[in-house]
């Protein structure tokens, strides 16, 4: 998920862990490095900047470099900071999905993997919290990815709602919204349309079907190997139709991993989950230390 970033923070660390003493100037020498880690791991010049700044101040105090294992500290004190930016302040966020049938909108460029996300998500509601879940597609562009989803929702166990030619993304959710409340279900996920890029004809759909809908939860899924750019779609996304989390898809790649890394600090919001597969069971729960740790290696 993160070999590059890992590989070079590997060997800056090694360096300094293996050196005993330090001086404030190593510490300084060290966090060059990392900066220039980070930015090649295509995180923000300001998250980056933040990041150096943050880790230099408390690793360059005298009860750190004057202690017998000032190496250990530092790499200590990167781990606490990159949980810092990964993850904000505070406590990680839940779904909220009580109050049922909770509308959870699905909103994405086409081709960042929304169509999948959604299924998983669908499946582990189901599996793990034994939720009732109806999925819909409101993608009337494309037929086939209104197809796409009911074949997902076989394969994964979870129903869809039946296809009608000639509806609008606005009607869609109406009936979607009327057949969870009558069907007695705990979840509806709305996979709204994408498109290849953010355009005022896709944000109006989106505020269309939001407005209609009011989800509890709108997820945004961006592709994770696209670095710098998946922070922008979610800054547009997020002013445009609000966005309450993030889905990160392709973690699994060789990705660069500075989407993961800038998401929270550039945009506030909180990545709730990434995509590490093809798989329907290829998701995980975003956990900043856990990040943090593969990113220490
Ligand atoms: P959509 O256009 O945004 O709905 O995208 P799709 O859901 O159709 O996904 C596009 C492609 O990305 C499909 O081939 C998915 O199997 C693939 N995909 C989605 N999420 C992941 C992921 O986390 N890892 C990998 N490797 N592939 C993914």
């Amino acid at each position: 998920m993160f070999e590059n970033l890992s590989d070079r923070l590997g060997g800056v660390f090694d360096r300094l862990t293996k050196q005993g003493a330090l001086t404030e100037d190593d510490v300084t020498a060290a966090m060059r490095e990392v900066r220039v880690a980070l930015l090649e791991a295509d995180v923000s010049l300001s998250v980056a900047r933040n990041f150096v700044k943050a880790v230099t101040q408390k690793a360059t105090g005298s009860a750190v470099t004057k202690s017998i294992t000032p190496g250990q500290q530092v790499v200590k004190i990167v781990h606490d900071e990159l949980i810092k930016v990964l993850q904000g302040e505070g406590a990680p966020d839940q779904l909220r999905i009580d109050n049922p049938p909770a509308p959870i909108l699905m909103v994405g460029l086409q081709g960042s993997g929304k169509t999948t996300t959604t299924a998983k998500l669908a499946k582990r509601l189901k599996d793990r919290e034994k939720k009732r879940v109806l999925m819909a597609s409101l993608d009337t562009n494309r037929p086939a990815a209104m197809e796409q989803l009911a074949i997902l929702g076989q394969q994964v166990g979870v129903d869809t709602l039946p296809i009608v030619p000639g509806e609008n993304a606005v009607q869609i959710a109406k009936r979607a919204k009327q057949q969870a409340t009558l069907g007695g279900y705990d979840v509806y996920m709305l996979d709204t349309a994408g498109r290849l890029h953010i355009d005022e004809v896709l944000m109006d759909e989106v505020q269309a079907v939001r407005d209609v809908a009011n989800p509890r939860e709108t997820l945004l899924v961006v592709d994770g190997l696209t670095g710098q750019d998946a922070v922008n779609v979610a800054s547009e996304f997020d002013e445009k139709v609000g966005v309450s989390g993030v889905v990160l898809t392709r973690m699994d790649g060789d990705g660069r991993g500075g989407a993961a890394l800038s998401m929270r600090a550039v945009t506030g919001k909180p990545i709730r989950f990434v995509g590490v597969g093809e798989k329907m069971d290829a998701i995980e729960v975003f956990d900043a230390s856990r990040v943090a740790g593969r990113i220490l290696g």
